[in-house]
């Protein structure tokens, strides 16, 4: 029997509980979950909520379409009607996307209590790979390129800082010297080059795990000095300012971890404010730090960690062969660019034009009482309401809107977006 497919229509979550996500009152994730009735969520004040999984398919966490009839899982809604949901994405979806009904990406609201686990995201290549081999901890033979939009004030750990900056902290700083080992008179010599960084990065990472307690006891002595004499114990340069603030705070969140060496003195650490976003290539170094964003990605859920919990040799040894080590290490580089996006007479929306083909996003801003009306997108995509209310509408159908409520919008439909008086404001993630 085939379903009727409206033009749109709301979705039930999955919450993700990982011990980094925020708890109590103003823990948005759970504040999300809570404004959609039928994911029967009742908030536990002191548990931690990671994520919320808006319009996924993937098995890990898939989401549920609201229709008049009675709910029904999402990708079997697909399923049923993937020329109506998809229209033209359908023909620029993965052979694995297309078969088991899942969307392109993976839409996110992430709230980071403290610093997510080290990690990167495999390449296509390298994923099926590892799929292949280890199903069970690579899920899915994707890559999974991402980005990070910040909903709040937002920090973040991403990409290698310039070898040279590096290079002045490694000598400045005691305890991150005798971090590097013997390595450290290789890193600090010579030309700068990848394998340089990629090596340095490896041994501590590696001594992390072997050495757990010597290197546990030269990051909790400079935690204590930092927490002292501020920035001035990691050399007081300019490029340095706030770092050592940060390196205790790495050092509260997982004591004595020697990831919180490679987070504060080999990457970038962005201070995004709310609506300022930043992409990690597929292998690209991150860990998100703090705050509240948008995170999409290509549908995986593919993750290969090497610091900030247990890990085991295998999947260090494949990040640490994996990761990207470039050497134009511009932190700029990094930011999604965006415009205005004005489809169908749109002009309080904002596009935000990532490098990947699997998605990208708009930002609304409504103003009380006003209304904007984004025209027909060639894919289907999700709509999250953050903040205000009033009411969304496509087709013949209307929705009310208020904070955490998603909706799936099929393509090829106008989408009109109406503001109550306390004005309103969407993400909506597409592929087209
Ligand atoms: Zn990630």
């Amino acid at each position: 029997m085939s379903t009727e497919v409206p033009s749109i229509f709301r979705l039930s979550c999955k919450v993700q509980e990982y011990p980094w996500g925020t708890s109590g009152e103003s823990a948005r994730v759970a504040q999300y979950a809570a404004a959609t009735p039928e994911n029967n969520f009742k908030q536990d004040m002191k548990q931690p909520y990671a994520e919320l999984w808006m319009g996924s398919a993937h098995p890990n966490g898939p989401s549920t379409a609201l229709l008049p009839n009675g709910p029904k899982a999402l990708h079997e809604l697909i399923l049923s009607a993937p020329q109506k949901i998809y229209g033209k994405a359908l023909n620029r979806l993965t052979e694995t996307a297309r078969q088991k009904g899942q969307l392109p990406y993976l839409f996110k609201t992430l709230c980071a209590g403290k610093a997510l686990p080290l990690q990167i995201h495999p390449d296509k290549k390298l994923a099926e790979q590892l799929h292949k081999e280890n199903p069970e901890d690579l899920p899915d033979d994707n890559h999974k390129p991402e980005i990070g939009l910040a909903l709040s004030e937002f920090w973040a750990f991403a990409s290698f800082r310039e070898m040279k900056v590096i290079r002045q902290s490694v000598e400045r700083i005691e305890e991150l010297k005798e971090a590097l080992g013997d390595s450290a008179k290789q890193f600090l010599e010579g030309e700068e080059s990848e394998d340089k960084l990629r090596e340095a990065v490896r041994t501590v990472l590696q001594r992390g795990k072997d050495e757990q307690s010597k290197m546990g006891d030269l990051v909790k002595k400079l935690a204590k000095r930092c927490k002292e004499e501020g920035d001035k114990a990691i050399g007081g340069a300019d490029v340095d300012k706030g770092l050592a603030e940060a390196f205790v705070m790495l050092n509260d969140d997982y004591e004595g971890d020697a990831g919180a060496f490679i987070c504060a003195f080999f990457m970038n650490l962005y201070k995004l404010q709310p609506g300022e976003c930043i992409y990690v290539p597929a292998d690209g170094i991150h860990a998100w730090f703090r705050g509240d964003c948008i995170e999409c990605m290509a549908n995986s859920d593919n993750v290969l960690n090497s610091a900030f919990q247990e890990i085991d040799q295998d999947t260090l040894d494949t990040f640490n062969k994996a990761v990207l080590c470039p050497t134009d290490h511009s932190a700029s580089k990094y930011f999604v660019k965006t415009e205005p996006f004005t489809r169908g007479g749109a002009s309080n929306s904002t596009r935000y034009d990532t490098p990947f083909n699997e998605f990208d996003l708009i930002r609304t801003q409504l103003p009380a009482m006003r209304e904007e009306t984004h025209g027909g997108i060639q894919g289907p995509s999700v709509i999250l309401v953050e903040s205000g209310s009033g009411t969304l509408k496509a087709g013949d159908v209307t929705i009310e809107a208020k904070p955490g409520v998603v909706c799936l919008i099929i393509a090829d439909v106008e989408l009109k977006i109406t503001a109550s008086k306390e004005g309103m404001q969407t993400y909506r993630c597409f592929a087209e």
